[in-house]
């Protein structure tokens, strides 16, 4: 029965339960930790070959390049050649370039803040700007975004991805909108793929801003935890057939395929936002770390090489991911106090509690030794209207570390339901 459809007395029955269900938990004198996506060391363990395969007496790429030196500011071709297959980017419009995604976003965007985009558009520093947020979102991104500057505009997602209709309306208007942060697949925390005709719509809607981009992170693309999963859309020919070639940055890395964050980082858009990208870039750069582009090319080989490897990921990981789903079923299944997702992809569960507890949740779970990411952090300034998203990060603690780590997570969801049910009748 609902927990929300009890009488009094059996909801103080209920409480009563709940913290004996809880002190028990937090008796166990626990530490464990599922706040963000890392990957476990059994998963890094899988690209061990990296820290051998290029050696003193061997380190020329295919082409002949010598990658202990100075150049190539593009990154390596092969490298670029595999994931452009992968990513669905033709080779020349893909940069391979250091170890974090997150670092060519903020280049992009600062770019963009400094000298203005390829349009040759006023720089974006010297005008109010604004970005669009996809809620539940990657906390990060919205921290990137407001250290630069930029107004945050929540929108909401739903199984298909943005709610266009709210975007569309935003963008036409509003010439401040420069930008929307998107995680096409296996979204950052939700799990949501974008459908292929709502990414159509964002590549061809109107905007007020001419110079306005899509930040198109396909961080997940290649993180599918089933078969048959979920397919890397032409996001670049999409729009170029829109008539908007120059709207849509990608990127892209393999900090969750290799070593999380001694990967390598992939930027690509059209001919002529790389040349706009590189022309700022070499100002800063001589050229990006290409020993470690060519241990990654030597370990993958080929694109079949990569899908190869994150088929090995999947077997880790999946069975991480369902433990929280069931374990979540037979916990809370039938009380009605909270939903979560059920990805196919990606790093996270998503776990809606009863609207006005997950702070209350986290802090308990932090009590009873289980660290979770703070409530709010899937949202603009950390404040979530709901006060009700919790993202569960599965990926690194052993299979073992998550079930206990659910378990008591689950304890903590039923106890501030009850504290907030009794509160309010
Ligand atoms: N984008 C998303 C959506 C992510 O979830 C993450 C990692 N948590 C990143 C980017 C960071 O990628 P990188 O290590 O390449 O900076």
């Amino acid at each position: 029965m609902s927990l929300t459809d009890l009488s009094r007395s059996d909801l103080e029955a209920a409480l009563e339960q709940a913290h004996a269900d809880y002190e028990a938990f937090a008796g166990r004198g626990l530490a464990l930790d599922i706040t963000r996506g890392k990957p476990s060391a059994e998963q890094l363990d899988l690209a061990a070959d990296l820290l051998t395969n290029v050696t003193a007496d061997d380190c020329l790429s295919p082409s002949g390049v010598d990658v202990r030196n100075y150049g190539g500011l593009d990154g390596l071709i092969e490298l670029r050649e595999i994931f452009g297959q992968l990513l669905r980017v033709p080779a020349p419009q893909l940069l391979a370039q250091g170890n974090s995604s997150l670092t060519l976003m903020h280049q992009a965007l600062s770019f963009a803040c400094l000298f203005g985009t390829s349009a040759g558009t006023t720089p974006w520093a010297q005008q109010p700007r604004r970005i669009l947020c996809p809620v539940p979102g990657y906390d990060r991104h919205f921290d990137l975004a407001e250290a630069l500057g930029f107004e945050l505009v929540s929108v909401a997602m739903d199984d298909e991805g943005p709610v266009l209709e709210q975007v569309e309306e935003l963008v036409a208007t509003d010439p401040t909108i420069k930008g929307m942060w998107l995680v096409p697949m296996y979204s950052n925390p939700t799990g949501i793929t974008i459908s292929a005709e709502r990414a159509r719509r964002l590549v061809a809607m109107k905007t007020a801003a001419e110079d306005f981009k899509l930040l198109w992170d396909n961080a997940y693309a290649l993180h599918h935890l089933r078969q048959p999963h979920a397919e890397v859309l032409d996001i670049l020919s999409l729009a170029a057939e829109a008539g908007n070639p120059d709207r849509v940055w990608i990127f892209a890395s393999t900090s969750k395929v290799t070593h999380a964050g001694a990967g390598v980082a992939f930027f690509g858009a059209s001919d002529a936002e790389i040349s706009w990208f590189t022309g700022h870039l070499a100002a800063a750069s001589i050229g990006p770390d290409k020993v470690n582009q060519l241990r990654h090319l030597r370990f993958f080989g080929d694109a079949d090489g990569v899908v190869d490897h994150m088929v090995k990921h999947a077997e880790i990981l999946r069975p991480k991911f369902e433990a929280v789903t069931r374990i979540l079923g037979q916990r809370l299944g039938d009380d009605d106090i909270a939903t979560w997702t059920d990805p196919n992809g990606g790093y996270f569960v998503t776990v809606s509690v009863m609207p006005g507890t997950a702070d209350r949740v986290v802090k308990l779970a932090a009590e009873a030794g289980v660290k979770l990411t703070p409530a709010g952090s899937t949202h603009p300034y950390k404040l979530d209207p709901d006060n009700a998203v919790i993202r569960v990060a599965p990926s690194m603690p052993t299979l073992e570390d998550v079930e206990t780590a659910v378990e008591g997570f689950a304890a903590c969801v039923r106890l501030a339901a009850c504290e907030k049910l009794l509160a309010e009748d």
